[in-house]
């Protein structure tokens, strides 16, 4: 659908931003999907609206069992109207099990899991490649306050009981994930914003540990769309 009559705030790597109105944003969903800090890149037809059903399915579930979320309501297939707020520049690494870059970290082999959920903090930031940071450095660095991150943790672990138990029940296991959070402009409450989708999240069939997320592209394991479309249809969405 046509979306020129928005301007347009911010473009990344798989979304567009719009201004919406004073309080809210409109937020697409595009077919790009890029890999290693941008350096792999390719254009998957349907990703977009695959990732906005997935992450509208994912905020509605969290917005009932009362996590504040950005999401409001769906504009067209995709994209969704979504609470506009002051984003912090973290990035929440949630692991379950170890994968990806905790792996290459410490030599660790993927799948170990963990005995707790471990929660992680990264420095939003493209130019520096989104270093690891510690909650130490976050607070001296005052990127946020004492209480807003012991907010997020809190709610962080608690998305993840909510979104493991559901999988779990579709015989998928959330490996780890990455959350975002702001401030809402209007009222100032501390929001989960940006996407919970494949391209966020590793996805495993709990059975043959096959991936339905973005590894497919990462590491070449087979077609992303039908990866995403086995998950979209496991979901019941
Ligand atoms: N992740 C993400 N964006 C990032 C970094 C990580 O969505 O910029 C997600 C990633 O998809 C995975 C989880 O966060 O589900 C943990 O990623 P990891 O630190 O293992 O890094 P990666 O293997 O993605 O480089």
């Amino acid at each position: 659908m046509d979306k020129e009559k928005f301007d347009l705030l911010y473009e990344g790597k798989a979304k567009k931003v719009y201004k919406y109105n004073e309080n809210e944003l409109l937020i697409e969903f595009k077919d790009d999907v890029t890999a290693f800090n941008g350096l792999k890149k390719s254009n998957v037809v349907n990703k977009g609206k695959i990732n906005k059903k997935i992450s509208e399915f994912f905020f509605k579930m969290l917005n009932k069992e009362s996590i504040n979320t950005h999401y409001i309501k769906e504009y067209d297939d995709s994209s969704f109207i979504a609470k506009w707020t002051n984003l912090i520049p973290l990035e929440v690494i949630v692991r379950n099990f170890a994968a990806g870059s905790f792996c290459k970290r410490y030599g660790v082999e993927k799948g170990y899991k963990f005995d707790d959920t471990l929660v992680e903090f990264s420095l939003k930031d493209d130019n520096l490649g989104d270093p690891m940071i510690t909650k130490d450095a976050i607070l001296l660095l005052k990127i946020t306050s004492e209480d807003v991150l012991e907010q997020i943790e809190t709610i962080s672990k608690r998305v993840n009981k909510i979104l493991s138990n559901y999988l779990k029940s579709k015989h998928i296991i959330l490996v780890d994930y990455k959350l975002e959070f702001g401030l809402a402009k209007k009222d100032g409450r501390l929001t989960l914003i940006d996407e919970i989708s494949p391209d966020t999240c590793r996805f495993w069939d709990d059975n043959t540990m096959e991936s339905f997320d973005k590894d497919v592209y990462r590491e070449e394991k087979g077609n992303l769309i039908n990866a995403y479309e086995e998950l979209f249809r496991r979901l019941n969405i």
